[in-house]
């Protein structure tokens, strides 16, 4: 086991163990939110035909050319029929001819523009134009979205409402995502006491159980809570019997250099390789990773803002990964400071920052309080300030990397 690491090297190892799991279809209706398994092709072009965009008449662009608002004369036309969306006209429109269109109707043969209605004037079985029209003017193209063969869609890509759209268009009804990883959580900890429980003097409840669930939930895995074990050899041996089915492990507490922080031994002692063991973070130095088989193994702090922190940092990246997602989270950026910091260096940390409501570009300012035990921090920041290890100021005004704590 490597001890006290640095983050990269933390993550790198945490990345290089995660992999991508297999495909499972799933009914379009509950995509959102997956991740594409594969690459999906448009098996036609989209739109499938060329098309009218506006209500008005398909003419050859050509006959309308003396029309204008300076054209002494309109130009007059016959209507060959009347076109509603939904099939595709028999006829060809041929010189100074025109068919009567809808929006969405296939472009009649012969026509190469439709003039919008407002531009015209029907009498009888003819029609006058008022303006000129150019070719191609209000038709959308066959295959101006998506071409026959065209990746309308990237294995990896986050399945939102938009995507949800092009799946539709492309015919897809059943979708070949990732299978979501099993997450499943454990807390530790003799004090701790789930709400709803009854509570003594001395003891506190339990926020890492449903905050890390909830945190599995977002990051787009299946989690599962497994309750509370105590810090005793028993207790947590059944637990981890329990978590043996899971892709990934996660446990709170227990983890640094006290008494009763058994969770470290009793893991290896449950089969569980450990891979590192401390990372130069603040919060979250105590984190543990390992591995059993497939599954990975991590040991996050007590403390609920350095649990969360740990979570992110290195949980959320591993499910990320076993999703397929092509850059695994959590989201980076870089904003400006908006007031100074100053640190005690020696470890990378990650300030919670809240940022700025407005204006052209993004501003953030670390959280007056940054103790770990305050949890409504987490509540009040969106996302963490990156300093590097060396740093022991920064001026107001600099730029600074950011990370975002919510989905992206
Ligand atoms: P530990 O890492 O077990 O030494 O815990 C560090 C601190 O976090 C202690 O103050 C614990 O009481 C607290 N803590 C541990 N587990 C939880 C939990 N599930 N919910 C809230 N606080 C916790
Ligand atoms: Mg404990």
């Amino acid at each position: 086991m490597t001890l006290m690491i640095e983050y990269q090297d933390a993550r790198t190892l945490v990345l290089s163990a995660a992999k991508a799991l297999p495909a499972e279809p799933v009914p379009l209706a509950e995509a959102l939110g997956r991740t594409l398994a594969r690459n999906v092709r448009a098996r036609e072009d989209i739109p499938p035909f060329t098309k009218a965009t506006m209500d008005g008449y398909a003419v050859r662009a050509a006959d309308t050319r003396r029309s204008g608002p300076e054209a002494v004369g309109e130009v007059e036309l016959g209507v060959l029929e009347d076109l509603p969306a939904g099939r595709p006209s028999r006829r060809t429109v041929g010189p100074c001819q025109a068919i009567r269109i809808m929006t969405g109707a296939p472009l009649p043969d012969g026509a190469d523009a439709v003039v919008m209605v407002e531009d015209t004037e029907a009498f009888g079985r003819s029609v006058r134009v008022r303006r000129e029209v150019r070719p191609g003017d209000n038709i959308g193209l066959a295959g101006e979205d998506l071409r026959t063969n065209e990746v309308a869609l990237e294995r990896g890509t986050v399945i939102g409402p938009a995507e949800t759209g092009v799946l539709a268009a492309a015919g897809m009804a059943r979708v070949p995502v990732t299978r979501r990883p099993k997450l499943a959580v454990i807390a530790t900890g003799d004090e701790i006491v789930e709400p709803g429980e009854r509570k003594r003097r001395g003891q506190i409840r339990n926020s890492n159980g449903p905050a890390l669930t909830a945190m599995a939930v977002e990051a787009g895995a299946a989690a599962a809570y497994l309750g509370i074990a105590r810090d005793r050899k028993a207790s947590l041996a059944g637990k981890l019997a329990r978590g043996k089915g899971a892709d990934i492990l996660v446990l709170s507490g227990g983890v640094s250099v006290g008494d009763y922080d058994l969770v470290k031994d009793e893991l290896q002692a449950a089969g569980v390789r450990p891979v590192f063991w401390q990372v130069r973070i603040k919060p979250g130095k105590p984190v543990f990773f390992g591995v059993r088989g497939r599954q990975l193994v991590f040991g996050l702090p007590g403390n609920p803002t350095s649990a969360m922190v740990a979570f992110l940092l290195f949980v959320r990246p591993a499910v990320e990964t076993m999703l397929g997602r092509k850059v695994p989270g959590p989201a980076a950026g870089r904003a400006i400071l908006a007031e100074d910091i100053t640190l005690k260096p020696g470890r990378t940390q990650f300030l919670r920052g809240v940022l700025a409501d407005s204006g052209p570009v993004l501003r953030v300012a670390a959280y007056g309080d940054q103790r770990s035990g305050v949890l409504r921090s987490m509540v009040r920041s969106r996302v963490l300030i990156v300093v590097p290890a060396d740093v022991r100021h920064i001026e107001a005004g600099r730029e600074v990397e950011i990370i975002f704590m919510d989905g992206r």
